[in-house]
């Protein structure tokens, strides 16, 4: 008898048992199963066939193979099998997490070989087609950009250097593209997959936000008019979600783009990997299975044996790291490819000034001379709200969230106090709650503060705030988009989500406002996050003829961080901050791993833990570092108390090792019900 083992979406790291109901089929391993389970039926994936079972046969229930998918290759199960292990999670986790939601449930798409998911007709606005080098559109008015068909210009001889590179790659290879903002990045990964399509491959991009990928898909579908593009994220249609995956695994796509959840389509011809911002937190999965896309992409890469291609203007200095020690292949594009020059990098010392509001006088005048010249400036703050907190000054009461560790921020425009960490909302308050007082203070400044400042000083202007609040959905996001590539504003005011792949023809001036805090942050990775972020938003500025400006306001002009911003020393920066990070034993010199809990209370969080961490030490591991438990730095979230414990070593196979042995204990533990907890590795917050 055969005996299936299929991975089921159940909380346990373990396959289930079950007969095979009916006529033998041939291939049985990747098809999609329907068994009985507990009281329900569930779907799940065959991963193995056996012989035998551990069960006995009458005890056995039948499983019933789902008609017409196709079975899930070998090399896909493969990969879910390695996040299983490498993130500790339990396969049957995996394998669902990694199917679209339609065929989670056994679905087919109705129609499953219509055009997996039409590349949507973006607005020629949002579409920056290659275009004539320094052709600068005219002002204002949307048909000067409704230009030519792509253009194909040459390479120039860094891309032309890093296109060989790639393209005569033998085999699994990891290469860094390390080119700045503009310097034609996107240009070798698209002749890179040029040359992918042409032996018949096909290619994968991650790109690690929604909002980026209408404006990729318009580019790459421009410049491949005949190949079968499909996209893969979170805003795109079950239906179309599932036609894409399908097209994918049978071949018929020829380039899939999406997310980081696109690393786990399956691709059979797949022979190139490029995963655009590398460096960006969203390829980390928060919650669930935990993975890194990047790092899972790379495993892929050297599962199938190809080149990747892991591009940014800041790598990760994890990634910068690989370079230098010759495990990655670095590739530089060290100059912009059409604009003149690199930005004009400057701090304002606010210690010497009074500031208007959070506004130096250099940076007013910067604007007002924007203005003049009929360009744009875009002030970055990255903080939402009107203020981050609001005060009663005589009796000291401020705005907490009652569910959280943390503070209501203000938002003004709609008169509403705000938790952004677990939404709850109220109605400011006309007066104290504790004493009544009717003067209660804002503190500190977000974008609507900011807005409001610069409304009162350049009245006539056209002011855009580009934030989670203003641009709520996709639709206000393009229209804001639309609005300023069409030259309908003369100042804006954003937070990071405008700090990435958008390319503003008219914008020569970025203010920087409000970013000291993140120099002194408890956080490791601040610093390498806020240079990244600076480098970008500055990125923006001067991208096309018109030379650009970054004025970065700090009280601390001499910051290594500033200084490295200024010289646009990228490698400088990364190097300093990588010898601390040695010094101080963290990663990319260590590996490290979170076990983390949350209880009503923090005691039962800390107790866990505990209790964790006797079983770690029972184990008597070598080479593994555990840290106290402690709470967390968020210690509350929605009336939950959380606390984590950190594992480190400097040997992955150590740490990988211990952990499974530990893994298997704390899963046996007898758990209090209203306690959680999970398994964070290679952890990127803390
Ligand atoms: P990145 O991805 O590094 O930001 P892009 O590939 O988007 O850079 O290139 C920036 C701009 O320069 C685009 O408008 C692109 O069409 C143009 N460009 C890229 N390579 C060349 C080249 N070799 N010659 C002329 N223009 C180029
Ligand atoms: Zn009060
Ligand atoms: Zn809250």
């Amino acid at each position: 008898m055969k005996i299936l083992q299929i991975a089921l979406d159940v909380p346990l790291p373990r396959l289930f048992d079950y007969r095979l109901a009916g006529e033998p089929a041939d291939s049985l391993v990747g098809r999609l199963a329907r068994v009985p389970f507990g009281p329900g039926v569930k779907i799940g994936v065959v991963v193995q066939v056996a012989d035998t079972s551990d069960q006995p046969a009458d005890k056995l229930k039948s499983a019933e193979l789902v008609a017409d998918l196709p079975a899930l290759p070998a090399d896909w199960l493969e990969l879910c099998g390695f996040c299983a292990r490498y993130y500790h999670f339990p396969v049957g986790q995996v394998t669902t997490f990694a199917l679209p939601p339609l065929l989670r449930r056994g679905k087919k798409p109705r129609n499953p070989k219509a055009k997996a998911s039409a590349v949507p007709p973006a607005p020629t606005l949002l579409a920056p087609l290659a275009r004539n080098p320094g052709s600068l559109p005219p002002t204002g008015g949307a048909s000067a950009w409704d230009g030519p068909a792509p253009t194909f210009h040459s390479a120039t001889p860094d891309q032309a250097a890093a296109i060989k590179a790639i393209t005569q790659a033998s085999g699994f290879q990891t290469f860094l593209l390390h080119g700045v903002t503009g310097s034609g990045k996107t240009e070798v990964y698209l002749r890179a997959i040029e040359s992918v399509l042409a032996l018949g491959g096909q290619a994968l991009m991650l790109v690690p936000e929604i909002a980026l990928t209408p404006q990729l898909e318009s580019r790459v579908s421009a410049r491949f008019p005949g190949a079968q593009i499909v996209s893969a994220h979170s805003g795109v249609a079950d239906a179309a979600r599932a036609r894409a995956f399908l097209a994918a695994q049978e071949g018929r796509a020829d380039i899939v783009l999406g997310t980081r959840l696109s690393v786990f389509m399956p691709m059979p011809r797949l022979q190139l990997i490029v995963v655009d911002e590398e460096h960006d937190a969203s390829f980390k999965q928060q919650e669930g299975l935990r993975y890194s896309a990047r790092d899972v992409a790379i495993f892929r890469a050297k599962q199938r044996d190809i080149p990747i291609v892991l591009g940014s203007a800041t790598p990760s200095f994890e990634s910068f790291y690989h370079a230098g020690s010759g495990r990655y292949r670095r590739l530089d594009l060290p100059l912009r490819a059409v604009a003149l020059a690199m930005p004009r990098v400057a701090t304002v010392d606010t210690r010497k000034q009074k500031l208007q509001d959070g506004l130096s006088a250099e940076l007013i005048a910067a604007i007002s001379e924007r203005l003049r010249r009929g360009e744009q400036s875009l002030i970055f703050l990255n903080r939402r709200g009107y203020a981050p907190v609001l005060a009663c000054p005589s009796c000291g009461w401020i705005s907490h969230c009652r569910r959280c560790a943390a503070n209501l921020v203000l938002h003004l425009a709609d008169r509403r106090l705000r938790c952004h960490h677990c939404g709850l909302e109220v109605a400011v308050p006309h007066a104290c709650p504790d004493c009544g007082n009717l003067d209660l203070q804002p503190f500190g400044r977000g974008t609507q503060r900011l807005e409001a400042k610069l409304v009162e000083l350049f009245p006539s202007a056209r002011i855009l705030r580009i934030d989670r609040d203003s641009a709520d959905s996709p639709k206000k996001w393009h229209a804001l988009l639309a609005a300023i590539h069409a030259g309908e504003a003369d100042i804006l005011i954003g937070t990071q989500m405008l700090a990435k792949g958008h390319d503003f023809p008219l914008l020569t001036l970025v203010g920087v406002v409000g970013a000291d805090a993140a120099l002194f942050a408890a956080d490791f990775r601040a610093p390498e996050r806020l240079f990244s972020q600076l480098m970008q938003v500055g990125g923006r500025s001067g991208r096309a003829a018109l030379p650009g400006e970054v004025l970065i306001q700090t009280e601390y002009p001499d910051h290594p961080l500033y200084r490295a911003l200024i010289e646009h020393d990228y490698s400088a920066f990364a190097q300093e901050q990588l010898a601390e990070r040695d010094a101080a034993g963290f990663p990319p010199f260590a590996f490290q791993a979170l076990l983390r809990a949350e209880a009503p209370e923090l005691a039962g969080a800390l107790a866990f833990l505990a209790t964790a961490v006797e079983a770690a030490e029972a184990l008597a591991a070598p080479d593994i570092s555990l840290y106290d438990p402690v709470p967390m730095r968020l210690a509350r979230l929605k009336n939950r108390e959380r606390a984590q414990l950190l594992v480190e070593s400097r040997s992955r196979p150590a740490l990988q090792s211990f952990l499974a042995d530990w893994m298997t204990q704390l899963y046996t533990l007898k758990m209090p019900r209203d306690l959680r907890w999970h398994l964070d590795v290679d952890p990127l917050e803390f």
